[in-house]
């Protein structure tokens, strides 16, 4: 990184200079002397701004490896406070994920027994299936439902 850094500024000076210096712009009419080119002028001018760019990209791509050098120089301390402060938050974080899933489906089961019970169905006190309010027998084990326990189902939250 720090190698295409130098690279890259190299060829930005290089490039910058022989656009400068070594581009002629200038057509030499028999007549009057010297003209400026404008197509040479802008082809000029665009390799100066090529060339400025690829110094810049070098200057930045330098800088970052300086920074991370001096990151790896100061050691551990700046390291252990600053980025790998990070995964133990997302470890932390991680668990708890799991943690929520039994309260949910607890609240799933739980929603599944309000949707479940109604005042509208029955529970057979002797199998404990659910039956329509309608029914007067349970459909599973056959028991007949009095009034009193269906209305006591029916009461029943
Ligand atoms: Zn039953």
């Amino acid at each position: 990184m720090r190698v295409a850094g130098f690279t890259m500024i190299v060829f930005g000076l290089l490039g910058s200079f022989f656009f400068a210096v070594g581009v002629d712009t200038g057509v030499s009419t028999g007549v009057s002397g010297r003209v400026e080119n404008i197509g040479l002028l802008s082809r000029q001018s665009n390799g100066l701004i090529v060339s400025g760019l690829l110094f810049m990209t070098g200057c930045i791509l330098v800088g970052l490896a300086a920074v991370r050098d001096a990151v790896d120089r100061l050691g551990p301390a700046i390291i252990a406070n600053a980025p790998r402060a990070m995964p133990p938050a997302q470890q932390r974080s991680a668990p708890l994920e799991p943690a929520p899933s039994p309260n949910d489906t607890q609240s799933a089961a739980q929603s599944v027994q309000a949707v479940a019970e109604p005042s509208f169905s029955k529970i057979c006190p002797d199998c404990g299936s659910i039956s329509m309010g309608t029914a007067k027998t349970c459909r599973r084990c056959g028991h007949q439902y009095s009034d009193a326990a269906a209305d006591a189902s029916q009461v029943a939250p």
